[in-house]
């Protein structure tokens, strides 16, 4: 996604995270937090189903939200047919740094990354991508598939 800032084109990051309905609980408004650092980003209707980098085409106007605190760039689609319990996650990068993935309901981190290298937290062990990691946390509906590393 490109965009014009004072006359300049600039090639932006952005993370697409797509909605679909909640069958269980149809009503229900979540707040949806950053997944890498928990900042609250905004308040969603329906269950995460994945969470990729780049724009995903789409009928909808893009509307981007910038986390207050690590500056990604999020824009949100509602997927009209799957009804799948786990959340498709690529993990992105951010430059050097270690980054942390946390459950984007509770805020519990599920790995740390760095490059390739994913580390389950929970446990501290490698984790081989792609792979299925539930939300540790007691309770929470959290399931995560982890599919790439960018
Ligand atoms: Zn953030
Ligand atoms: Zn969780």
């Amino acid at each position: 996604m490109k965009i014009t800032v004072k006359n300049q084109e600039k090639e932006i990051l952005v993370q697409t995270v797509s909605l679909q309905k909640n069958k269980f609980d149809p009503t229900n408004l979540y707040l949806f937090r950053c997944p890498y650092c928990g900042t609250a980003i905004t308040q969603i209707q329906g269950l995460v189903n994945k969470i990729v980098a780049g724009v995903e085409p789409t009928e909808n106007v893009i509307v981007v939200h910038q986390c207050a605190t690590c500056k990604r760039l999020y824009t949100f689609q509602t997927l009209e047919y799957p009804d799948i319990r786990e959340t498709k996650v690529m993990l992105v990068n951010s430059l050097g740094a270690m980054s942390t993935f946390r459950c984007y309901i509770c805020r519990t981190p599920l790995v740390e990354f760095r490059g390739d290298k994913v580390i389950r937290i929970s446990d501290m062990s490698m984790v081989h991508i792609p792979s299925h990691i539930p939300c540790p946390n007691d309770g929470c509906p959290g399931i995560y598939y982890f599919q790439d590393v960018l």
